[in-house]
Formats: C-alpha cells, sequence, structure tokens
C-alpha cells in the first residue's frame, strides 16, 4: 500500500521594510501526518543562528550533581525489593534508579554517563547502548511485577530548553498501565490503517521513503532512520524499528542501530550550532499494529537569554512548527549516518 501525502500552501504578502517596502509573498507549508492526519506548519524563515554556547561557567557552578560518580549512589532512591533485590540496575557507566520525583507509575532516571557535561558531539554508540541495557531491565523487571504496565516511554531532555534542570545526562524510562496521548494516537490510528489496508502503516511508510529516497536517511539491520513528513519538532528524524513493538524484545544489533543513530543525528545538531534535544521512544507489548519508534528533535538553543520555542501556536492551538523543509534536512543530515 502507499502511502500518501497531503500538504497544502499559506502565502503571506506585504511590503518588505528589508527590500525598500517591495512586494514580497512569503510561504508557510501545512503538511497532514500520513498516520495521525495531524497539522504540522512548515515555516520558511528562522532566527539568526548565535554561535556555539560556552558552558564552562554552568559545568563549573553544576558539577558535583546528584548524579555524579561520587553522589548517585548515595543520593538517589533504590527499587523496591519485588521489583531489582539489588536496588540499583547498572551497565557499564549507566545506572538506573527509581526517579524521586515521578510523574506517573514507573518513573526510573537512567544516568548515562561518570561525566557531568557533554557536548552534543561527544555523545558516543557504547553510551546509549549502556543507557538502553539498563532501561531494558528496568522495564523486563518492572514487567514481571506488574504485566500491566506496557506503555513506556524512554526519553531523554537534554538541557534547560528541553525540560532537564540537571545538566549530567540522563534517561527518563516511565512506564504505566495507560497509555500517553501520542501512544494512543499512534496506536488507534495504527489499527485503523490495519483494519483498513490488511497492512502495517509502518512498513508502508518505510518502503513508500525507500522508493522516494527524499526524506529517507539510511538502514541499520532492523532500524530505518527517515525525516517525517510532517514533523512534529525541529529538526525531526526518526527510527523505525522493523518487526519489533518493545524495546525489550530487541537484540544487541537493533540496540546499536538506535544508538549509532541517535550520536548520528546529535553530531548533525552540534554542528549546526544546536544544544539541545529532546528524544522519545515509544515502548508498547501487546499492540500488533505499533512498531518501536523513535523521535528526536532539536530545541533552540540555550543561549544568553533565554527563548521558549514553544508558542501559542503549539501550546494552546496544537498545531506544531518545524523551520526546515523535511527533504532539506534529510538532504543535511544524510551524510552524517553510518
Ligand atoms: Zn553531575
Amino acid at each position: 500500500m502507499e502511502i500518501k501525502f497531503e500538504r497544502f500552501h499559506l502565502q503571506s504578502d506585504l511590503l518588505s521594510p528589508l527590500k525598500d517596502f517591495e512586494s514580497v509573498s512569503i510561504p508557510t507549508e501545512v503538511r497532514l501526518d500520513p498516520l495521525t492526519k495531524r497539522r504540522s506548519r512548515i515555516i520558511t524563515w528562522s532566527l539568526p543562528p548565535t554561535g556555539k554556547f560556552d558552558f564552562s561557567q554552568m559545568v563549573e557552578e553544576s558539577k558535583g550533581c546528584i548524579f555524579c560518580p561520587e553522589n548517585v549512589l548515595l543520593k538517589t532512591p533504590k527499587y523496591l525489593k519485588e521489583i531489582a533485590p539489588e536496588g540499583r540496575i547498572t551497565a557499564g557507566q549507566a545506572i538506573g534508579f527509581p526517579n524521586l520525583f515521578p510523574a506517573g507509575t514507573y518513573g526510573s532516571v537512567v544516568v548515562l554517563c561518570r561525566d557531568h557535561f557533554l557536548n552534543l558531539h561527544e555523545f558516543t554508540p557504547e553510551i546509549y547502548v549502556e543507557g538502553f541495557s539498563v532501561a531494558v531491565e528496568i522495564i523486563r523487571k518492572t514487567m514481571a511485577y506488574d504485566l500491566h504496565a506496557r506503555f513506556w516511554q524512554i526519553s531523554q531532555n537534554f538541557l534547560l530548553p528541553g525540560g532537564s534542570s540537571i545538566l549530567h545526562p540522563h534517561l527518563q524510562v516511565i512506564g504505566d498501565p495507560t497509555p500517553t496521548n501520542e501512544m494512543e494516537w499512534l496506536i488507534d490510528s495504527g489499527s485503523s490503517y490495519y483494519e483498513k489496508n490488511n497492512t502495517l502503516f509502518w512498513n508502508d511508510l518505510v518502503r513508500t521513503e525507500e522508493k522516494l529516497g527524499e526524506r529517507y536517511i539510511a538502514t541499520s539491520g532492523k532500524v530505518h532512520w527517515f525525516v517525517p513528513f510532517a514533523p512534529i519538532g525541529f529538526n525531526e528524524v526518526c527510527g523505525m524499528v522493523e518487526d519489533h513493538a518493545s524495546l525489550t524484545t530487541l537484540g544487541q544489533e537493533e540496540i546499536s542501530s538506535l544508538a549509532r543513530g541517535i550520536v548520528s543525528t546529535l553530531r548533525y545538531y552540534y554542528d549546526k550550532d544546536l544544544n539541545s534535544f529532546n528524544f522519545a521512544i515509544y515502548s508498547i507489548s501487546g499492540e500488533g499494529s505499533h512498531r518501536l519508534l523513535i523521535r528526536i528533535i532539536s530545541r533552540t538553543p540555550l543561549q544568553s537569554y533565554y527563548l521558549n520555542d514553544w508558542t501559542s501556536f503549539e501550546v494552546l492551538q496544537s498545531e506544531l512548527t518545524s523551520n526546515i523543509y523535511p527533504e532539506v534536512l534529510c538532504r543535511e543530515i544524510r551524510p552524517y549516518f553510518f
């Protein structure tokens, strides 16, 4: 089944002071997500880059945080004995423990490394392989304790614009018996698509994108990387894992492919003078039409004066914007992959 990509154009006409008050037309493109039908706006202008931010003072003032090696085992919570009698779950440098300030049923933090701060080009695939190994163990052990906790988000909020007050790189691993809004949209629209077409949306999408070539980045084993047609954030890159819906069923090869794709994306962000990002992995057991998906987006970089990139457009109109055509992003980021 070939996926249909729907879009329409808006145009704003004005007399521009930047061109001696001549008439100019500024286009905006509205795209519909092929699965959820959610609208995104692609705007064709952006604020000028602010250069690389100097983190040295911020790092100096915040080092020795609760996630630093000298504190992490003393100041962070332990799991219930019924879930993980060892208290914390570790793999290499990564350490997982319950979130002292959870936002759901099973909230964990995974500290990714001993370093208090990393620039985006300093993250390595090994860091994420170890972090995801801990996340998998957290999910497995929690689901052995509570089978109903089958909706999991594995995410990273990096730096203040990404929503993290702690510099030290870490993941959030959150499991619930109920889905988030985003998970429900993915599940419901994926099921409807399957009922209508008798094929999986995600398989059809990657085949279509592969054929078109303009948003398809790379494949590594069963992990397909692409730029979404209708992004829900800035510089969004997606990875879909064929045949898997949950992080717990992945083998080492798929975990490693996910890790390398994240690091490739972060290196591109670094070269574009970006420094803050979010990603989320939607890991859901027991939903036949779902496939494991990761979405990575950049945030407006940390700079001297804080600028939030979620305006009333996003927060109060649920109309998501991005400022680079997905096809251009794909061309630019492809050389960073594998
Ligand atoms: Zn630290």
